[in-house]
């Protein structure tokens, strides 16, 4: 950042979640010579990604003056834990508070999700404060639109996870809940794009967030443990095959448009057919890296066997997996969540015609962290009495 943009911010800027470039800008910045700039730069990624450094102080091998000047413009802040919810399941829920862009601006509010498994954990991140698109099953898209992340704020939430959770070397994981563990087992394992926002819409910053992500130098996290989930921006998934390289997920919802433009109504724009040729173009798709199909199973809209078959014949040739998700309500949802003996008939049809079909589990009910339900806090609250009045369900962050 320049020294004219930084002074504009509240705080100093923090190198936590930088690009390799921006870490060696900053070393220019605070002069040192230009032969250096590399290695410095592999240093400083090293301590902030493999070591979790959160003091320039910590780095012990680099020299002294380096780490003061940099300690005197720039920082290595997270974003802020406002408030940490642990469901009854292990599945944790963090409010967090972006540092602010200007003097006096507060800091959007976004909310990160992570479920723990046995031997893995998957952590999911927003990609944006608040969705422009509006799917009328899905509580982000009824928050009104506040802002891109940037790629260091996406990271950023990696990082505060992986401090919480004890996963950098050294650190210590929480007593309440279940964080995996054992030997080369890591907490934050898997990382998916699943929270608020629509990350095709942010696809540059994401684009960078991911490169940070899966550098071998940086966290290191293999692309195949990377998922991006999107609502359908049929147009960018080449660049997302050809530029992130990760895995694809599609929430598809529905087998005819009528149905689609009204659930996601991105669909006006980029309709099944279009959809389903860019999955089919995805590069990198094959059996053994399969795309996901989300479908949200909402009662007596999208879940007749009917349906299942239809689905089943619009993926046909595809490298595909299907994600049944049971419906998540929220306060005020126009949905139900399908029975489950409709969930299963569903399931059997479509396991009968080859798919592995996992219903996912709903994790986190009891604190709203389930797909569809992050929210920020500020609106929460907005929606708080009428949410206690109609639905009697107790979700308050406090
Ligand atoms: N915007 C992207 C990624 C975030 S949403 C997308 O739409 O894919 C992540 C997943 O949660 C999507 O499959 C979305 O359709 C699903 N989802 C949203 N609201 C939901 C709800 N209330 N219950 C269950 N799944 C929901
Ligand atoms: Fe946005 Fe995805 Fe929610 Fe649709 S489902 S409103 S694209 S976050």
């Amino acid at each position: 950042m320049s020294p004219a943009l930084a002074s504009l911010t509240a705080a100093p800027p923090s190198l936590a979640g930088a690009t390799r470039a921006e870490i060696a800008r900053a070393l220019a910045e605070i002069g040192a010579p230009e032969r250096e700039l590399r290695m410095r730069a592999g240093q400083l990624w090293h301590w902030i990604y493999h070591r979790g450094a959160r003091e320039f102080s910590a780095m012990r091998n680099i020299a002294r003056p380096v780490l003061d000047a940099l300690g005197e413009r720039y920082t290595l802040a997270r974003p802020e834990i406002v408030a940490e919810q642990v469901s009854a399941d292990g599945t944790r829920k963090w409010l967090l508070r972006m540092a602010s862009a200007y003097p006096g601006d507060r800091g959007a509010e976004i909310e990160a999700v992570y479920i723990p498994e046995t031997a893995r954990g998957t952590l999911c991140v927003s990609s944006q404060v608040g969705c422009t698109l509006n799917c009328t099953f899905c509580h982000t898209g009824t928050q009104a639109w506040a802002r891109n992340l940037t790629a260091a704020e996406i990271v950023g939430q990696v990082l505060v996870a992986r401090d919480r959770l004890g996963d950098f070397p050294g650190g210590t994981p929480p007593t309440d809940g279940l964080v995996p563990s054992g030997e080369g087992v890591r907490a934050v394992s898997n990382v998916v794009f699943m929270g608020m926002g629509e990350p095709l819409y942010n696809f540059g910053n994401v684009r960078e967030a991911i490169a940070i992500l899966t550098d071998g130098d940086g966290l290191s996290l293999s692309k195949r443990r990377v998922t991006v989930s999107t609502s359908g921006v049929a147009p960018e998934l080449a660049r997302l095959g050809a530029e992130c390289g990760t895995m694809l997920a599609v929430s598809l919802h529905a087998t005819n448009d009528a149905l689609r433009n009204t659930l996601v109504p991105l669909n006006k724009k980029y309709p099944i057919k279009q959809l389903l040729q860019a999955c089919r173009d995805y590069p990198g798709a094959s059996n053994a890296r399969r795309i996901t199909f989300e479908y949200v199973m909402l009662k007596g809209v999208n879940d007749s066997p009917a349906e299942a078959k239809a689905l089943v014949r619009l993926l046909a040739g595809l490298p595909a997996k299907i994600n049944l998700i049971p419906f998540n309500p929220w306060p005020g949802s126009p949905y139900e969540c399908s029975d489950w003996e409709a969930i299963e008939r569903f399931s059997d049809i479509v396991f009968a015609a080859g798919y592995a079909s996992p219903v996912r589990t709903p994790r986190g009910r009891d604190i709203l962290a389930a797909c569809g339900q992050l929210k920020s806090q500020t609106e929460r609250l907005r929606a708080r009495a009428r949410l206690m009045l109609e639905e009697n369900l107790a979700v308050g962050l406090d």
